[in-house]
């Protein structure tokens, strides 16, 4: 700030795209910016908070992540991933659905809760093994963006993170 000049503020905004029919919404277009190629994670690195009670499917998850070039944080059960989400950020979180303790569908709804108040909205991916006609809806309703079945898949999960975190903003012209 300069008296007399002003002042200049930098900030940075981030938004997440209503989902429909499981696509990404269309391009934000606002502020000035004129929106490009949607952004991809191709190439980019993003922190994963990885919530799954099963250790097989723990190391599993971390290793396809972590060969891309992501970090995964893992948290055993649903009440740890609530806990952790209090002093951490994530770019998107892959919730396992059964789980001891608290399962997929209430730490989502809690994690969303808590949004809620807080503002913003992290992508959570449902790694499901139930591949039950109105699973989908069920995670849907628990407020979970997407999900993807189990066993895991390299290139289902990519393809999910790619939709959750595709978001036109980060690769604007401003
Ligand atoms: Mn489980």
């Amino acid at each position: 700030s300069e008296p007399g000049k002003g002042s200049a503020f930098h900030f940075t905004a981030r938004f997440s795209l209503q989902q429909k029919d499981g696509w990404p919404a269309a391009p934000v277009k606002g502020g000035g910016c004129v929106p490009q190629t949607p952004t991809t994670i191709v190439g980019k690195r993003v922190t994963v908070l990885l919530v799954e009670d099963n250790v097989v499917n723990q190391k599993l998850a971390s290793r396809l992540l972590e060969k891309a070039g992501h970090t995964a944080v893992v948290a055993e059960t649903g009440r740890r991933a609530v806990e952790i989400l209090e002093s951490q950020t994530f770019d998107l979180i892959l919730m396992d659905v059964q789980m001891p303790d608290m399962d997929g569908f209430e730490a989502t709804a809690e994690i969303r809760r808590r949004e809620e108040a807080s503002g913003g909205h992290i992508p959570i991916i449902a790694m499901t093994a139930h591949a039950m006609v109105g699973d989908q809806e069920r995670c849907r309703e628990a407020g979970m963006d997407l999900y993807v079945s189990k066993p895991i898949r390299t290139e289902e999960l990519f393809a999910a993170m790619e939709q959750a975190l595709a978001v036109s903003v980060d690769s604007a012209i401003c």
